[in-house]
C-alpha cells in the first residue's frame, strides 16, 4: 500500500510552490522598499537633529546677548558713573576735610543705591573648598562671589541664579579676587561687559542676521 503523502499530485505541489515563491518574493521586495524608506527617514532625522543642534546653539547665543544687554540697566550705569566720579573727586588734592567727609558719605549712599538697582548678572569669584583630611580640614575656605558691576556680595547659592535668571560667572583665584575687584571698580562698564562676552559672539549673531532669509521678523541683536 502506498503512503497517502505520495498521492499528493505534482500539480498541487507545483501550485503551492509557485504561490509561496511569489509571496516570498513580494515580501522581500516590500521589506527592501521599507529598508530604503528607513534609510531615507534616517537621513531626514539626521538633518533635523543637526538643525535642532544649530538652533540650540543660536538660541544660546541670543539668550547670552540678552543677558549681557540686561546686565547693566541704564539706571545702574548712571549710578555707577556718578559713584566713580564721586570717588575720583574725593581723591583730589584741593578738597577740605569736610568736603572729603561729604564725598565719602555720598559715595557710600550711591554704592548702596547701585547695589540695590543692579541685577548682579556678571559675577566673579571662586568656589569654596572643604579642605584636606591630612590638614584636618584647617585649609578649607568658603566660596566668595561678587558682582563685577557693583561689587555686591553674591550668595554662593545665588551665583547661578534661579532657572531663567542666569548669570555669567568668571572664576578667579582666591589671591587674585582682591585686585580684580579693585580693577573692576575703576573700569568702564563696556570693558566689563566685553570681558564677559565670549569671543566671536556678536560676530556670529551679525553673520546670522546677514544670512537669514527675510521672514518678516528680522533677527536683531538690539531687541
Ligand atoms: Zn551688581
Amino acid at each position: 500500500m502506498t503512503a497517502p503523502i505520495l498521492n499528493v499530485s505534482a500539480e498541487l505541489l507545483s501550485a503551492i510552490e509557485a504561490e509561496q515563491t511569489h509571496l516570498q518574493a513580494e515580501a522581500e521586495a516590500t521589506t527592501e522598499e521599507i529598508r530604503v524608506q528607513i534609510r531615507k527617514l534616517g537621513q531626514i532625522i539626521g538633518r533635523l537633529e543637526s538643525t535642532c543642534r544649530r538652533a540650540e546653539i543660536r538660541l544660546g547665543r541670543v539668550a547670552l546677548v540678552r543677558l549681557l544687554q540686561g546686565a547693566v540697566p541704564p539706571v545702574v550705569a548712571e549710578l555707577r558713573e556718578r559713584l566713580q566720579a564721586t570717588e575720583v573727586e574725593a581723591m583730589g588734592d584741593e578738597i577740605t576735610v569736610r568736603q572729603l567727609g561729604e564725598l565719602k558719605r555720598l559715595a557710600a549712599d550711591l554704592r548702596q543705591q547701585l547695589q540695590q538697582a543692579c541685577p548682579h548678572a556678571l559675577v566673579i569669584g571662586y568656589d569654596g573648598s572643604e579642605g584636606s583630611k591630612s590638614m584636618d580640614y584647617d585649609d578649607g575656605y568658603d566660596s566668595r562671589w561678587h558682582c563685577a558691576v557693583c561689587d555686591a556680595n553674591v550668595e554662593p547659592e545665588e551665583r547661578r541664579g534661579r532657572p531663567g535668571d542666569h548669570r555669567l560667572v568668571a572664576i578667579v583665584t582666591r589671591s587674585k579676587l582682591g585686585t580684580t575687584r579693585q580693577e573692576l571698580d575703576a573700569l568702564p562698564l563696556d570693558d566689563i561687559i566685553e570681558d564677559f562676552t565670549p569671543k566671536g559672539l556678536l560676530g556670529a549673531i551679525e553673520a546670522y542676521a546677514a544670512l537669514a532669509p527675510d521672514t518678516g521678523s528680522e533677527p536683531s541683536v538690539n531687541k
